[in-house]
């Protein structure tokens, strides 16, 4: 493996996502970067408490739209260029109507006439038994939450018990669907769960899953998050590498977010997404819709659109999409956690849609 050491961390605008030709009608910022990937929450519920996501004590926050309505303003997306729509919350899994939302998204074509890329994270525990539904409406891949891989662990993290057998049922549901390499993201924090990284090596080498670490930010309910709970890329591999030589492999997209890595033998797969560490606002191709139908140009925006109150007031398929480049046209340079002028978001990740 390359030592990280050699690995220049990015300037932030080095490499903007390049344009396709003959793409000029397609939303970009006023920073050239180019928006293909569309997150949507279709619900604020969620049937976790995640400690390090919430408090444990509010519910949802934020009403939710009718599917219809979230529907109408991905066709406005697709139509601006979005390629890839990302089903969220919440936990989307709760939101009667989904199976029907995928059906009719799966109808959508991009602008190059290409399906939609249409994937969902999800917390696992409603998976088991609508893994092969959703393959069956369309639904391209899948990403389970999942930040342990023992039973006390886990259910000390989601604050609800034998939660980790119904999200290990529900990946290997959606392994046997065919959706995808399941991908499964794992926050780690400090003095919590950080014991169970090699546990986590290993289950991806067993379970044939992608692990994929992320860094923990600043988007809790509670404002517990401090640098030193971090666990950062460089110390991750680090302990890695100690417990199994990893080798590096090349990014998927220009776009990619996670610096990827398999063992010597070839077996299993790691990811590491670390927005802390090594932010990568620089290739962001990101926008954000919210439950209630608000459009969010980052995650640590601090403020929101509202996207719906302008559909609802009768603005024509027109002018919402004149509003939509408007509003990408000032989407942020960059976060900045861990710097002095760190502001909070507005809102918190489960309000957002991860
Ligand atoms: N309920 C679904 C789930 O559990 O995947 C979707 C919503 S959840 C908010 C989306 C993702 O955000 C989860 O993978 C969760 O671990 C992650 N997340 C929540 N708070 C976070 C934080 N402060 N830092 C990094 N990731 C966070």
């Amino acid at each position: 493996m390359a030592p990280l050491s050699t690995i220049a961390p990015e300037s932030p605008f080095d490499a903007a996502v390049a344009v396709s030709p003959g793409a000029e009608e397609r939303l970009r910022d006023g920073l050239g970067r180019v928006i293909t990937d569309l997150r949507v929450s279709i619900t604020d519920r969620c049937n976790y408490k995640c400690v390090y996501c919430r408090t444990g004590n509010e519910g949802a926050q934020f009403t939710e739209l009718p599917i219809e309505s979230y529907l109408r303003m991905i066709r406005l997306f697709v139509g601006l260029g979005i390629d890839k729509v990302r089903l969220t919350g919440g936990e989307p899994l709760l939101r009667r109507g989904l199976l029907d939302m995928v059906r009719e998204l799966a109808t959508l074509r991009t602008a190059e006439d290409r399906p939609l890329d249409i994937a969902l994270t999800t917390n696992g525990h409603l998976l088991e038994d609508l893994a092969q539904p959703l393959k069956d409406a369309g639904l391209s891949r899948i990403t389970v939450s999942m930040d342990a891989v023992d039973s006390e662990t886990f259910a000390a993290i989601t604050r609800v018990p034998r939660s980790y057998e119904r999200v290990l049922a529900g990946i290997r549901s959606a392994q046997r669907a065919g959706l995808g390499t399941v991908k499964v993201n794992c926050v780690l924090l400090r003095g919590f769960n950080d014991h169970q990284i090699e546990q986590f090596a290993q289950f991806s080498r067993n379970e044939g899953v992608i692990v994929r670490f992320i860094e923990f930010m600043p988007l809790e309910e509670d404002r517990s998050w401090r640098p030193e709970t971090v666990i950062r890329m460089d110390e991750l591999v680090v302990r890695l590498d100690a417990w199994r030589p990893l080798v590096e492999l090349p990014p998927n997209s220009a776009s990619e977010t996670a610096r990827r890595f398999t063992f010597d033998d070839g077996l299993g797969e790691i990811g590491i997404i670390a927005p802390v560490s090594r932010p990568f606002c620089g290739h962001c191709s990101r926008i954000r819709l919210t439950s209630d139908g608000k459009v969010r140009t980052c995650l640590f925006s601090q403020s929101d659109h509202d996207l719906n109150g302008r559909m609802v007031a009768g603005g024509t398929d027109a002018a919402l999409r004149a509003y939509i480049r408007h509003i990408v046209m000032r989407k942020e340079a960059r976060h900045h956690i861990g710097e002095a002028d760190f502001e909070k978001p507005s809102r918190n990740m489960v309000h957002i849609g991860g």
